[in-house]
Order: C-alpha cells, then structure tokens, then sequence
C-alpha cells in the first residue's frame, strides 16, 4: 500500500541508519572544521578539536549553534565553500532581528528537493498528480521547497505563490489541482472562500501538506472537511535547508526526521543537557551532508518528543510528534506558560473557526489575556444577551484548559484580518 521516494534510505533498518549517520557526521565534521573558519573557532572556545570527535558518541561535545550565532554572522554565517560553488540562497523573515541567510550549492539543493518529494509522496503523491504550491516564493523557503520536490517527483506544479485568491481558486478548479502545499492558516482561508462560493463539487483535491506554522488536530479536521483532502504537516527551517527536515505520513501521528541527512537530539533548554529518546524537550538538529551550510547542533527552539515506535506505513526513520510549539511562541501570562496553539484547539473544540487574535497587555502591574475570536456565520448574532452567554462558555472552557482567565470578544465574521503567509495571532503590548 505504501509508496517511498527513496525506499533504500526511508525503510533502512534503524542500526544501518546510525552507521550511515555516523560515517556521514565523521565527514562532516572535517569539512566544517577545515572550511568553516566561523564554527571552528566556536569549537576552538569551547575547547574541543575535530581529533576529539571520533562517532556520534561524542555529538555533546560540540557546541550548540543558536539563531543569534548565525545572525552575527550575516551575511556570511557559517559559509563553508566558495560563494563560486553556491548556486541560491534563502533567507528567514528577519521579523526579530537580522535575518539569516542559508547558502546551497546544488548538491544542498538536490537533498532539500528530494526530501520535499518524499513529503509528497507519504502523502499520496505520484507524477501523475498536480501540485498547487500557494506557499510564498522568493526568499522564505516554503515556495521554493515543494515546487523543487514537485518537479523531482515528475508532477504538474503550480507555482501559485500566496494571495490572489480569486486566481488560487480559478486555476484550482480549471487545472484540477489534487495536491495544495501552503500554510495551514491560508489553506483554512481557502476552505472559508470555496464554501463562500459554493466551489467545493468542482474540485479534484485529494491531499493537502501544510507547514511553516503550529496548527492543532482540531485544525486539520476543520480543513480537511472544508477541503475535502487528507492534511499532512510538514517540517522544516531554513537554517537546516526548509521544509522537509520531516513529514508526516498517512498515519498522522508524528512527523518522519529524514535521519539520513539530520540528526536529531533532544536537549533541555534551560541546561543543554542531551535528553533520552521519548523525553520532552527542545529539538537540535546537525546537518550530516550539507556543504555549504552545514549547520551543527542547531537548537531550534521547539518543544517536542522523538519516538521510534514502529510505523504503519514502514519508514524507519524516527518520528517528531507535532510540536507543541516554539519556546519563542509561549507566553507567560501571570506567570503560566501558555501556547497559542491550545487556545486554537479551545476555539475549534467549542465550534469556532481558527480566526482569533489575542491581546497581552499589562494593566495595573498584571497580565491581562484578551482573546477576540470571529462569531462563524452560523453561530452570528446581534443579541447581545445571547453574545453574553456565548462569551462566558468559552471564558469558563479557556479557564479549564490554561488555568488564568482570559477576556473573551465574540466579533463579527471577517473582521479579522486575514493572512496570507503565516498569521499574526498574538500582539504582546508588554514589548512595545
Ligand atoms: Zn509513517
């Protein structure tokens, strides 16, 4: 039943994954030490030299590279070949700071495409398939990936891009698209517009790969249904290439590391200590064969759990379960870490749509939590006694799941601003 990419790698027995690993992390660590003079002066302060480094064993000797480390360096962080030999590059959003910038040469640009193909075919994707990527091109890696494993693969790719809805829709329903890549926020998007419009009989969707944001089960039914598809989540940063560090399969119940490029490790964020498999903690990844970019020990700031329980659809590699989200994301509200991904699943859990914002602000030397969620069309009302009644269920359902209290604004549908990219869900006036 179950279709691979690159079976040799995707089902290769755990043991034989590890010798690969190891025998590909040994190479790596030479090339990094004799031509990234930025990491091996990282490791020369650390107090550790590449004749240190003898298996995968010795992984914890090695100093962490941060997102800070890579920003300091722009734009020439890390680089480790010739900018002669490097044929794109990528760069994250720089909405906090200095972006990164990612270099490839295409051997680096060959192991990011092929991941997004095997993404694509865990998801049911064959080259007779035609894939609409309404992901972001140019920079952000979200277009460039799944367009690049789309062609590997031999499929029809639709290079969309985001916004324009009108046209997504048009060419979605003219052209037959069958597999839509975007993120999960804009596919929900598109859910809303094609019930608008009635378009929901005209399309041939089957399966949908949605990433580059934290989205909750309750969101992938409420897609799904909308769409009529199966949603896979997808991985990825651009400081380890992009999407497709990991994928999920039709099992979605975690996502697949492509342990034959990266190696995973679970830390814990406040002392850097490696944790056990099956231990929650923050996520680190070494890039094992890239050349130009060859990122070691990358904390990426997600929380998340490993695990290596058999998988139905027989890939080996180990499994992420979602990530719960980033450290970054969480916020601390009277002094209770709160993620906006389990408001997300309240709202949907309680029949809303995932068009919400929420408000953190400082009153009177207190958090304050304001959460404004869109009333559905079905759920809209104009009696305020009966908006009440539907504000203080979900105050009382918040409660239970995050322990604080949260203001509750019911407001009408549509007047929350749409996103095209990723979606702006949290305005923390405590920063400004
Ligand atoms: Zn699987």
């Amino acid at each position: 039943m179950s279709n691979y990419f690159q079976p040799a790698y995707e089902t290769m027995p755990t043991a034989e994954i590890r010798a690969l690993q190891n025998e590909k992390f040994l190479k790596q660590m030479q090339h990094v030490w004799n031509d990234c003079p930025d990491y091996r002066k990282k490791m020369e302060a650390a107090g550790v030299s590449v004749d240190d480094i003898h298996s995968l064993e010795d992984i914890a000797k090695l100093p962490f590279t941060s997102k800070d480390d890579l920003r300091e360096a722009y734009p020439y962080a890390m680089l480790a070949k010739p900018l002669a030999d490097c044929v794109r590059i990528q760069s994250t959003s720089g909405t906090t700071g200095k972006r990164v910038i990612a270099y490839y040469t295409q051997h680096d640009l060959d192991i990011w495409e092929e991941c997004c193909a095997r993404a694509l075919v865990a998801a049911g994707g064959t080259k007779e398939d035609v894939v609409h990527v309404s992901y972001g091109y140019g920079l952000f890696t979200g277009g460039p990936g799944l367009n690049g494993g789309s062609h590997k693969l031999g499929c029809l790719t639709l290079p969309m891009s985001s916004g324009n809805t009108d046209r997504q829709l048009q060419f979605m329903t003219d052209l037959g698209s069958t597999i839509l890549s975007c993120t999960p926020s804009y596919a929900a998007y598109l859910g809303e517009s094609i019930k608008e419009r009635g378009l929901r009989g005209q399309l041939k969707l089957k399966a949908g790969i949605f990433g580059a944001e934290a989205w909750s089960e309750e969101m992938r039914r409420e897609i799904e249904q909308a769409l009529g598809i199966k949603a896979y989540d997808i991985y990825g940063l651009t400081e380890i290439s992009g999407p497709g560090v990991s994928f999920e399969c039709e099992e979605q119940t975690g996502m697949h590391i492509n342990e034959d490029h990266f190696y995973a490790e679970i830390i814990d964020p406040d002392t850097g200590e490696v944790l056990p498999e099956g231990a929650e903690g923050e996520l680190v990844f070494t890039c094992l064969d890239k050349e130009a970019f060859p990122v070691i020990r990358y904390r990426t700031k997600d929380i998340c759990v490993l695990s290596r329980k058999a998988c139905s659809c027989g890939r080996t590699f180990v499994k992420m379960v979602k990530p719960r989200g980033r450290s970054d994301d969480m916020l601390i509200i009277k002094g209770v870490n709160v993620f906006p991904s389990q408001i997300e699943a309240v709202l949907l859990d309680q029949g809303y749509q995932a068009n919400y914002q929420l408000i953190v602000d400082r009153v009177n030397n207190s958090d304050t939590l304001d959460v404004n969620v869109e009333m559905t069309p079905e759920k809209f009302t104009d009696n305020l006694g009966v908006i009440g009644e539907m504000e203080k269920k979900l105050v009382g359902a918040l409660k239970a799941m995050l322990g604080i209290y949260a203001k509750v604004h019911l407001v009408a549908p549509k007047s929350i601003t749409r996103s095209e990219g990723k979606a702006v869900r949290v305005i923390d006036k405590r920063k400004i």
